[in-house]
């Protein structure tokens, strides 16, 4: 066993044919001899017939070294015309029609498929690119009816709460009574404002938002409340039997500030509006009150 591994074992089996026809010799083991496949000659053919242009051309200078006649004939110019392929690196014209194969022809195609490529790439990108602007359209008409919509149910909201409010405010029922004495002249007095009599406790609300200005005792009413509100129109409650806000509290359309009295000057349970324009005059109270649509009956 350790022969069959031996490093001149190994150069007899594996090397060049000269090693081996020294093998052949008896000069190595001479089991190995037997098992070459054939003699150097047959094998340099084969080589010839199965290889490309680089064995076929190492093998060239072997076989001239050997000198056999059928063999440099075969490798000759004249085989090369007959056999291209296989001659192609050995002799001048097969070069060429490597060349002419290769140079003329592959640009075009290359270019013309490249086009095609860009041409098609393009095609798909500019469809891509339109059906994006289609979504994106889509989402952004989707968007504005859905801010539409919304703006118009913002109005509408709007609207609705106007409506509420102007309804609100011309709903607003300062008192519930009857009226007892206008404005004007009366027994040689001047009466600067509107009575309407109702029993003692009933609410007096505030028909508009304002600031409360008096709360507490004044001559002649007893007790009273004025209100300024938001146009420096300043309302006035008197006789009250007592007061629910307090100086400088907002009070809002509508809110109760105060209860129907008998207190001062009076002769029975009554409420004494008076409504004071900005510039500070004492303007009879019915046609505002009607204007604005209170009610105090
Ligand atoms: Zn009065």
């Amino acid at each position: 066993m350790s022969r069959h591994r031996s490093p001149s074992g190994r150069r007899a089996h594996h090397g060049f044919p000269l090693p081996a026809l020294a093998a052949g010799t008896g000069t190595g083991g001479a089991h190995r001899a037997t098992s070459l496949p054939g003699t150097p000659v047959t094998r340099i053919v084969a080589v010839v017939v199965a290889g490309g242009a680089v064995a076929a051309t190492a093998q060239a200078v072997h076989v001239g070294a050997l000198d056999v006649p059928g063999l440099t004939a075969m490798m000759s110019s004249d085989a090369a015309p007959t056999a291209p392929a296989a001659a192609g690196g050995v002799a001048g014209a097969p070069v060429t029609d490597v060349a002419a194969l290769a140079d003329p022809a592959a640009p075009a195609p290359t270019a013309d498929v490249l086009q095609l490529v860009a041409a098609r790439g393009a095609d798909l990108v500019a469809t891509t690119q339109q059906q994006l602007d289609a979504a994106q359209q889509a989402q952004q008409r989707a968007v504005q009816q859905a801010q539409e919509q919304a703006q118009r149910a913002a109005a509408a909201a709007q609207a609705e709460a106007a409506a509420k409010a102007a309804e609100a405010t011309r709903a607003v029922q300062i008192v519930t009574g009857r009226v007892s004495s206008g404005f004007g002249a009366r027994g040689g007095a001047m009466h600067a404002g509107l009575d309407i009599a109702a029993p003692i406790g009933t609410p007096i609300r505030v028909p508009l938002d304002g600031v409360v200005i008096s709360s507490g005792p004044a001559s002649g009413f007893g007790l009273w409340v004025r209100v300024r509100h938001d146009d420096g129109t300043i309302t006035v409650y008197g006789h009250i039997n007592r007061s629910l806000v307090s100086v400088g509290q907002h009070v809002s359309a509508g809110q109760q500030i105060a209860e129907v009295g008998n207190r001062g000057q009076s002769t029975g349970p009554h409420l004494h509006i008076e409504v004071v324009t900005p510039g500070g005059q004492k303007i009879n109270p019915k046609p505002w009150l009607d204007s604005h649509g209170f009610r105090y009956t």
